[in-house]
């Protein structure tokens, strides 16, 4: 199983869910949403090869995290991925707005300044401001809108500038998500689970919940399953060389 969006730190038994997803994962990005929370989460779950731990400043607790920011700018110095961070333009952060971007802005910059690293970002009412900073400071890596929520046509533009989307079962629950779902570009799509978060049938995602997100994909793609699993892992090959995590890559053929 992989999973390239997830909050295992956050779950209530967290080292449970750790050691399960190193027994049934290849890999599993866990995104942090503060710089404390990085440096405690890798200091506390250590280092494994199929976990890649990176830095975020997650939008919606920008307001509150503000100051770790020179933190997060030096911990991406030495990340091959930063996420989760981004945008939230949705009326309950609307007072932390301006810190956000400033926040989102110069993460990016520093992905551009240090030759590119994969990022994971959150978009929610915030796409075409996303999409204006990622152009604004090119060549800041592989940028992955996770669980995207925008318009078809900011999908459309996503698509045009080289984005990547990572989509979890519970994008699928409105119509509105799986339309979009369908309009994904097949081999820019990566599975998540967004768990704890994220919910299906009253529980948390798990990050070895895979094939669930395989199921809704071959239905909205009408494609079977197999070959939308085969494509999701050749997909999860390619990005992970993409962004040079190459020990990994044995493990997923
Ligand atoms: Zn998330």
């Amino acid at each position: 199983m992989i999973d390239f969006h997830c909050h295992l730190d956050l779950y209530p038994k967290a080292k449970e869910v750790y050691a399960e997803s190193l027994r049934r994962n290849a890999f599993t990005w866990l995104v942090t949403t503060s710089p404390k929370a990085f440096r405690a989460t890798s200091s506390v779950l250590g280092r494994h090869e199929t976990v890649l731990i990176s830095p975020g400043l997650h939008p919606e607790i920008v307001s509150e995290r503000f100051e770790e920011l020179d933190l997060l700018t030096a911990q991406i110095d030495d990340a091959i991925a930063v996420g989760e961070i981004g945008l939230d333009g949705s009326k309950r952060y609307a007072a932390s707005y301006l810190k956000q971007k400033q926040v989102f802005s110069a993460a990016v910059k520093r992905c551009h300044d240090m030759g590119g690293r994969a990022l994971s970002i959150h978009s929610r009412q915030a796409v075409p401001d996303v999409l204006e900073l990622l152009r604004l400071f090119p060549d800041h890596g592989v940028p992955v809108l996770h669980w995207f929520t925008g318009t078809a046509s900011e999908l459309k533009t996503a698509i045009g500038q080289g984005c990547w989307f990572s989509i979890g079962p519970a994008a699928f629950i409105s119509s509105a998500g799986k339309a979009l779902a369908r309009k994904l570009p097949r081999d820019r799509v990566l599975p998540e689970s967004d768990g704890p978060f994220a919910q299906l049938d009253g529980r948390s995602v798990m990050p070895w919940d895979f094939d669930i997100t395989v199921a809704l994909l071959s239905d909205v793609w009408s494609l079977p399953f197999e070959e939308v699993r085969a494509q999701l892992l050749s997909n999860a090959r390619m990005f992970v060389n993409k962004i040079g995590y190459t020990k990994l890559i044995k493990k997923l053929i």
